[in-house]
């Protein structure tokens, strides 16, 4: 930013005018209901005109899991797909897939193709189904040499096939699983399907010896896991971003001053929407309709600059695909507004981060959520048992689950005294623990006490939900009728979380079902047999739940005498993937296998440490090239000054008390300046375990330290020499 646009920005009102999109129209120009656009650049076969009611009737049993897709179904889907993409415009296709990176990639190939000398637009079956990617440039972990680089990307049907609009065309995009040339997933998404088959299978056998039902047509076919992410992100001035190296190679701030006013009036969360912002909102809507992704709710965030969107949730894999989606048009719509759109954890150091609410659920096929209370959750047995194996799941695999929300910008949040802290426990609320407290008791819990009495229809519904929303702190926190994991990271892909979640509670229901299982057999009533399994998990597990505020130092404590794992950062987080105890869940279950795990502690470790020594080396040229020149320069201004003045015959004692305080800051900048560009380069390029840890450990506290200095002085060396824009700057002007 330049002090003039800046002096214009406080003093006349910085105005970039809102960007007018066009709002979809019929073709006489009146506006459509969304409704009527929704999911119009997603692939729907049902409405296709190419397929046949009998293709259509043998996908949908595909997609039901009752068919197998047979070569000449594949065909015509190709075609249809093509037909449709090539009528709206498309010229490009491309398997789109999740890599270890965490974002998504794409290689686009034209439709185009020449045949007998002709042009003409193709889409096999093969080209849908399968792609080669040369896999060598993707994260992989040592999982496989040069000469072995291919890898394969393949069809997930459950997933639909969608357009990405651009400027001057569209990209027809085809959700793919990525694996190695040995079968290795080197992708996020495939662990995330078989986590989701696993949990269904063993949801759906629970929800079958539970429900008394004999007849199979009476039965739960299935389970769906389901899932909602509640996205939270910052915008920035377009121009602001790009004059803050540090934002353009590493997502954050690595210093800044806070304001005198950030965001302690609490004004901002649930306040108006500023209008340039609410213009951008209304067009990622749009984009996100059009999409088939159902954006719900918009709202400012607690932060100045931060604002959240929530869709309806959906199955967890197409919530994650959609979540990607979903970033990547608040991304992309951002510069056509002036913004810039940050989904780093944290942008900005002293206010809060964004994170990612990860609200969960099952569904049978029956239509029933499995974590309803309903209105007497007390007798509601299965529910009870349903949540108490949650918190089973939560006790016995906690340190994975704070594994699967590990990562350099993570670390800024958990523990951080705004964000729900590294212990994993569960917030179920006072008066599902007190139901849960009196069976694990041996008591019988009457409901006639505190308040709770006569529960009428969703009443405890809104009784739990009301005490959650007291509660921010707890990183797992039960919600009405769905957990909700809110120590996930903003620019986290879901799928990790949502993996080791799935697979955590796996683990308990196939344990329990075979206890369920042989219990019956021996003739116990069900409810005799659920009520002595919610005591004897509630009393292993109760530990995990804690209703009290999670910020605190005394929960800390009380976390240590607990036994609770507290892994503060992500080179204690990583260091659990390589444990192979830890993970005997995950292996047996078969959602990794063990090079699977393995390449995942290699790559998440070394993007750790490329994060790391992205933002340091981007810290000390900014501090060499921006910062200390300017504090030289006001240091020579004021020593001008005061040898002037003494000329003059003044003391100067104001001028020099500041003169001494920005040469002491300067000095200790530049001494630890030099200290993390030392520390740094004896990691010697290594990007292991010892290097992150000594990263964590050694380098992050000297850069903090510098991060510091580099605030004082923002703070007292004079607005005209500060070479870079403020969080005034950034977190004001819109
Ligand atoms: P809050 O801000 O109070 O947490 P929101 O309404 O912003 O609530 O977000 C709640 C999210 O939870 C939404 O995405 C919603 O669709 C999702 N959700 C609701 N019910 C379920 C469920 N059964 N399974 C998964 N997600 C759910
Ligand atoms: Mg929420």
């Amino acid at each position: 930013m330049t002090k003039a646009v800046r002096a214009k920005a406080k003093f006349s009102g910085y105005k970039i005018p809102t960007r007018k999109f066009e709002v979809p129209s019929d073709v006489n120009g009146n506006p459509l209901r969304v409704s009527e656009y929704f999911g119009e650049n997603v692939f729907d076969y049902t409405k296709s005109e190419i397929l046949t009611k009998q293709d259509k009737k043998e996908i949908n049993e595909v997609l039901a899991k009752k068919g197998v897709l047979t070569r000449d179904l594949a065909e015509k889907f190709a075609n249809a797909v093509l037909n449709w993409a090539t009528s709206k415009g498309t010229t490009h296709f491309t398997h789109w897939f999740q890599p270890l990176t965490g974002s998504t990639a794409e290689k686009h190939d034209a439709f185009l193709s020449i045949e007998d000398g002709r042009p003409i637009e193709k889409l096999s079956a093969s080209q849908l189904i399968q792609g080669e990617p040369d896999a060598s440039s993707f994260p992989h972990g040592g999982s496989r040499s040069t000469f072995e680089a291919r890898g394969y990307t393949s069809w997930d049907f459950t997933s639909p096939v969608f357009l990405k609009c651009h400027e001057n065309g569209k990209t027809l995009c085809i959700p793919t699983a990525f694996v190695s040339y040995h079968g290795d997933a080197l992708d996020i998404k495939t662990p995330l399907l078989r986590s989701i088959t696993q949990l269904s299978n063993a949801a759906t056998k629970f929800v079958n010896l539970t429900n008394g039902q004999k007849r199979e047509a009476d039965k739960a076919e299935f389970v769906d896991v389901t899932c909602g992410c509640e996205q939270e992100y910052f915008l920035v001035d377009k121009a602001l971003y790009f004059e803050r190296p540090d934002l353009v190679m590493g997502g954050r701030t690595l210093f800044g001053a806070v304001t005198s006013r950030n965001q302690q009036l609490e004004d901002h969360y649930f306040g108006t929407v500023p209008e340039r912002v609410m213009a951008y909102m209304q067009e990622v809507e749009v984009e996100l309709y059009r999409l088939g992704i159902p954006a719900k709710t918009r709202h400012n965030e607690v932060a100045p600059g931060q604002f959240e969107i929530a869709p309806i949730f959906s199955k967890a894999n197409v919530a994650a695909d959609q979540n990607q989606v979903m970033m990547a048009i608040l991304q992309s719509v951002a510069p056509k507004h002036g913004f810039m759109c940050l989904v780093h954890e944290k942008p900005f150091a002293g206010i809060n981060g964004s994170g990612k609410h990860l609200n969960w659920s099952m569904s049978d096929s029956l239509g029933s959520n499995l974590l309803e209370p309903t209105d007497t959750p007390h007798t509601n047995y299965r529910f009870l048992a349903v949540v108490a194996m949650i918190c089973e799941a939560v006790n016995r695999h906690g340190a994975s689950l704070r594994t699967a929300i590990a990562s350099h910008g993570n670390d800024h949040r958990l523990g951080a005294n705004e964000a729900p802290p590294s212990i994993i426990s569960i917030f179920l609320g006072d008066t599902l623990t007190a139901i849960l407290e009196a069976y694990a008791a041996g008591e019988t819990y009457t409901d006639d006490n505190e308040g709770f009495l006569d529960l009428g229809a969703d009443q405890l519904a809104r009784l739990v939900k009301d005490n959650t929303d007291r509660n921010r702190t707890s990183p797992f926190a039960f919600t009405g009728n769905k957990f909700e994991f809110r120590a996930v990271g903003s620019a986290a892909n879901v799928g990790i979380p949502l993996t080791v979640l799935n697979g955590a509670v796996a683990d308990v229901f196939n344990d329990m079902n075979v206890r369920i299982e042989k219990e019956l057999g021996e003739g116990k009533d069900i409810n005799t047999i659920l009520t002595t399994l919610i005591k004897d998990l509630y009393n292993n597990a109760k530990k995990v739940v804690f209703n009290g505020d999670g910020y605190s130092q005394e929960w800390e404590k009380e976390a240590e005498q607990r036994g609770l794992p507290n892994l503060r950062t992500s080179a204690d987080a990583l260091k659990v993937i390589s444990d192979e105890q830890a993970n005997t869940f995950l292996t047996d279950l078969g959602i990794y296998t063990k090079s699977e795990l393995t390449t995942r502690f290699n790559v998440r470790v070394e993007r750790y440490v490329k994060h790391r020594e992205i933002e340091f080396r981007t810290l000390i040229n900014m501090v060499n090239k921006d910062i200390l020149p300017a504090a030289i320069n006001y240091k020579n201004f004021l020593a001008k000054s005061i040898n002037e003045q003494k000329t003059a015959g003044v003391e100067a004692k104001t001028d020099r008390e500041i003169l001494a305080m920005i040469n002491s800051t300067t000095d200790n900048l530049r001494a630890k300046t030099v200290e993390l560009e030392q520390g740094l380069n004896g990691l010697e390029g290594a990007e292991d375990l010892n290097a992150a840890e000594k990263i964590a450990k050694v380098l992050m506290p000297v850069s903090e330290d510098i991060a510091e200095s580099v605030a004082v002085l923002e703070e007292n060396v004079s607005e005209e020499l500060w070479p870079l824009p403020t969080y005034y700057d950034m977190l004001f002007i819109r």
